[in-house]
């Protein structure tokens, strides 16, 4: 077999994603690897079709043992031989594994770091051929990145003691080039074939709202998604329990998940949000890492998180299978406190020094104003994500709340000009609330205090609120026309870019939205970009649609037979291709993304039977538009 035929048969797939290819055929000559690939752009691919055609095992390394389970599973059901070896298992289940292993049996084997050193382990890899090590999650390894594992770099060490030395692959999600220089240089890759492909998820829209009750919001968004999987992330315990509360009340099928658990608890509730029995998550952000559950179709955020980083990994996990999903954050400026809270009662590491927590400190600091900004842009939320995280030039995308909303723009460079005045006036020894203050002549006991009021700008914006002067002020600092020190009093200074504006050749813009900027229902979507990945109802018409619940019903029944989650049996995707294809036989089905012959073989007359059900056999169109527009 060739990789073609390897994707086609055991994962029903047509084609490779960009880069995909590039990386099989760099391994298969037996090159290193790297891969540098947002989620949901199709890793596992990369290492599991050369793992197939090398003549050995391939071991892959992964930190979390849910992830592992996951992993297997869904290979098994593609009818792929593989099994993981991890602490969940007992040490007679491991030794069994580990027989079987050395006989042959698995072609991919899942180890946790840890396991690497254990004498069963190395007696068994001295045994066997092993092709590639695959290390996934490589940013572990990097103690610049956020989620250093000491244990990853055993797997060094565990490299050397192979007799011959395998091929290298690594994989991550995490793009800085630091982390990406030492992936490199710590693993030891030697002339490894590298990918990097945009961060972008084109399936997933954007949103920042502010609706005056939360609560109200997010009940109304969950109980207009009926059947939806979704996760809902709170900044503390106390929100993920009030807010579970209140949606439990609605009979909405929810569960929650956060440190305070016991642990019994968390792994129930994990389970019952992955097997779609309460497809509705409120938690933390301790809840996610390891979680592949590829048909969640909304991330919400209760609250602000506390980096951008941060944001976009617990965002991203919505729409892993390409389908269009949304990522919402609501925002409240309170939210700014009660993170700034959380960082002051971070745990602090004692092995570091003074000066390095104080720059440990400043960093957060700027993660959380850099977070602040994205909610207060009045420009493409995407393009802000992308530019932070390196990429360069990109027009608007159509796909995000502020691509939807009209604005009308202002000139307000009189305005700008004052505030740089007032700022170079109090000698950059203020920060943001007695600078405002300042400019709208506001006469509270602070400001006294500090004299401000014998100042030329005292006042000289007093036809303004104060907060509507502070909105100008972020958004000059978006624009870096100002800056802030790097600690927490932030205080304000201006910039080189700032003398544009005081000589007249910078004009300062202010875009004020159309609509009201408090909402409290989701304001209507306009037409998308055809570029936009089409969300299932704009693709599928009413009755496509019911054959959809039909479908996804008969997925969870099949589920739990298996004891599998749902979206390993197939994903969302492949759902909705089989309402647009409707097929009444195997060549039809086969035709099916996401249909392989091995997952036919198991599951393939059971839908067949459905869609026949349904149509009664005749040909119909559930979808809207043409076949090619469809997809
Ligand atoms: P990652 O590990 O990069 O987050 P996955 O490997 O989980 O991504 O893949 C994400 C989704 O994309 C999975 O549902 C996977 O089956 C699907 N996928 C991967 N490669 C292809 C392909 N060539 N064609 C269609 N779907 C693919
Ligand atoms: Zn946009």
């Amino acid at each position: 077999m060739d990789k073609f035929e390897i994707l086609k048969k055991y994962f029903g797939y047509d084609c490779f994603r960009e880069g995909q290819e590039l990386l099989i055929d760099a391994a298969l000559r037996g090159q290193d690897v790297l891969g540098i690939m947002p989620t949901g752009a199709g890793k596992s691919i990369c290492y599991q079709v050369p793992a197939l055609l090398l003549s050995g095992i391939t071991l892959v390394i992964s930190p979390l043992i849910s992830l592992m389970k996951d992993q297997v599973q869904a290979l098994n059901q593609a009818g792929i031989h593989a099994a993981y070896i991890n602490s969940s298992l007992s040490e007679a289940q491991i030794s069994k594994a580990l027989v079987l292993a050395a006989k042959g049996v698995y072609k991919i084997i899942y180890v946790a770091p840890e396991r690497l050193e254990t004498p069963g382990f190395l007696r068994f890899a001295g045994q066997v051929e092993i092709s590639m090590v695959t290390v996934d999650e490589a940013h572990c390894i990097s103690q610049w990145g956020q989620d250093f594992r000491p244990s990853y770099l055993k797997i060094v060490q565990f490299i050397k003691t192979l007799r011959v030395r395998p091929i290298v692959s690594a994989f991550t999600a995490t793009a800085t080039e630091r982390v990406t220089e030492d992936i490199i240089c710590v693993l030891g890759l030697t002339g490894p074939e590298i990918l990097v492909t945009g961060f972008d998820r084109k399936n997933l829209y954007f949103a920042v709202e502010r609706p005056r009750k939360k609560e109200a919001y997010v009940k109304n968004y969950v109980l207009s998604h009926p059947g939806d999987s979704g996760i809902i992330y709170c900044a503390t315990r106390k929100n993920v329990d009030m807010l579970y509360d209140h949606l439990r009340l609605e009979e909405i099928p929810v569960t929650r998940y956060h440190a305070g658990l016991g642990s019994e608890e968390r792994r129930q509730n994990q389970e019952d949000f992955i097997y779609d029995k309460a497809p509705v998550m409120v938690a933390t952000n301790a809840f996610g890492m390891g979680i592949d559950k590829s048909n969640v179709r909304y991330v919400l955020h209760y609250n602000m998180p506390q980096s951008l980083e941060n944001y976009y990994q617990e965002a991203g996990r919505a729409g892993r299978d390409g389908e269009a999903s949304e990522c919402i954050l609501l925002y409240s400026a309170q939210d700014v406190m009660v993170n700034r809270f959380l960082l002051d009662s971070k745990e602090q590491n004692p092995d570091f020094t003074r000066e390095e927590l104080l720059a440990i400190r400043e960093r957060d600091e700027e993660r959380l104003r850099i977070m602040n900004y994205y909610c207060m842009t009045k420009n493409c939320l995407r393009t802000y994500i992308l530019r932070y995280f390196g990429e360069r030039s990109l027009k608007d995308c159509g796909n995000c709340s502020n691509c939807q909303k009209e604005f009308i723009q202002h000139d307000m460079t009189e305005a700008a000009r004052h505030i740089i005045d007032c700022i170079v006036e109090l000698r950059g020894r203020y920060g943001i609330n007695v600078v405002a203050g300042t400019l709208v002549g506001d006469n509270r006991a602070k400001l006294k205090e500090y004299g401000v009021a014998r100042y030329a700008s005292y006042g000289s914006l007093k036809d303004m609120s104060e907060a509507g002067v502070k909105e100008i002020i972020n958004q000059m600092l978006m624009e870096e026309l100002l800056t802030v020190t790097p600690d927490k009093y932030a205080l304000l200074k201006v910039t080189k870019a700032a003398e544009e504006i005081q000589n007249g050749t910078r004009t300062f813009l202010w875009k004020e939205c159309k609509k009201a900027p408090e909402t409290d229902t989701k304001p209507d979507k306009k037409s998308k970009s055809t570029a936009v990945q089409k969300r299932r109802s704009d693709v599928l018409n009413s009755k496509g649609l019911e054959l959809f619940e039909r479908l996804r019903i008969l997925r969870t029944e099949l589920a739990r037979e298996q004891h599998v989650p749902p979206y390993i049996i197939f994903s969302d995707k492949t759902l909705v291709d089989m309402c647009i294809k409707a097929p009444v036989n195997k060549a039809g089905m086969l035709k099916v993304i996401g249909v392989g012959e091995n997952k036919f073989a198991k599951y393939g007359e059971q839908f067949l039977a459905e869609i026949r059900a349904f149509t009664g056999g005749r040909p119909e169109k559930l979808y809207f538009g043409e076949m090619e527009e469809a997809r």
